[in-house]
């Protein structure tokens, strides 16, 4: 394990007075104003703050979808700053998992062939990819769903097939950017213990940004973005448990739609 000179487990990420510059010279716009952000293994963090504060900005670099214009990205104690586009995208497909906002799955593709599209970029061979494929959707309470296409599954099914795509690889880290954006608040939440699951029983980083204090409140940490900076960053002493959301009764229950 890389350790410093008192022993410490180096943190899994470390960013260290990050800025990120879009465009250049007079015109050049900073979205980031120096970061400092440490994350160790195991954490679970939401990334919060108005929109425009930067959020994207940051699961990018993180993500090591992008280079930050200055100071240090340290990823297991390596400099994620000084790699090349080559360097980024193996430490990426080794390390990182991502669910979006929208999905992102292939349409006409079954649920089974969504998951195990990160391990034939891999060049897994067959029996390898149909086994993990399979756990994972197991993982994500999709067993008997294989064959399905993204059409014939619920918007939170689909939000489960691509958290199974996320994590076949075994990723250390799972970014999700707004995962329950797209999602009603019954399925919003059942996303969310899955996450957590996730986090407590496999030991995976997860840095998710929402919008949602009720969906943050899953989080071990919340870390909220304002003007490019980190405004604040506190420890969630009771975060939300798995099972802990009972939904209203249905007659209660008005204009939403099951998705
Ligand atoms: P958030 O995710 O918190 O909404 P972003 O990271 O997307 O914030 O954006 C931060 C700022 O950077 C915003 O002012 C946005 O307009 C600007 N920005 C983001 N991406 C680009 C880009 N590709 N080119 C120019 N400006 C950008």
């Amino acid at each position: 394990m890389n350790t410093n000179a008192t022993q410490q487990p180096v943190p899994l990420i470390q960013l260290r007075g990050i800025t990120k510059a879009y465009g250049e010279g007079a015109t050049a716009f900073l979205a980031l104003k120096g970061v400092d952000l440490a994350i160790g293994r195991g954490e679970f963090v939401a990334i919060m703050g108005p929109s425009g504060s930067g959020k994207s900005t940051a699961m990018n670099l993180l993500g090591c979808l992008d280079r930050p214009t200055g100071g240090q990205y340290l990823f297991m104690g390596a400099h994620v700053e000084a790699l090349s586009r080559d360097e980024r995208a193996r430490l990426r497909r080794r390390y990182f998992g991502f669910v979006f906002q929208g999905f992102n799955l292939l349409a006409r593709t079954s649920a089974q062939e969504n998951v195990e599209l990160p391990l034939l970029y891999r060049g897994e061979p067959a029996a390898r990819r149909h086994a993990a494929a399979a756990r994972a959707l197991e993982a994500v309470g999709l067993k008997g769903w294989e064959h399905h296409t993204p059409a014939e599954l619920s918007g939170g099914q689909q939000q489960r097939v691509a958290i199974a795509r996320a994590i076949v690889t075994e990723p250390a880290v799972l970014l999700a950017d707004e995962p329950t954006g797209n999602l009603d608040t019954q399925r919003s939440h059942e996303i969310m213990e899955l996450l957590a699951r996730l986090n407590s029983e496999q030991g995976i980083t997860v840095l998710m940004v929402t919008h949602e204090p009720d969906m943050a409140a899953y989080a071990h940490r919340i870390v909220r973005f304002v003007d490019g900076l980190v405004a604040s960053d506190e420890r969630n002493p009771n975060p939300a448990q798995p099972g802990s959301f009972r939904p209203a009764p249905a007659a209660a229950v008005t204009g939403t739609k099951a998705r």
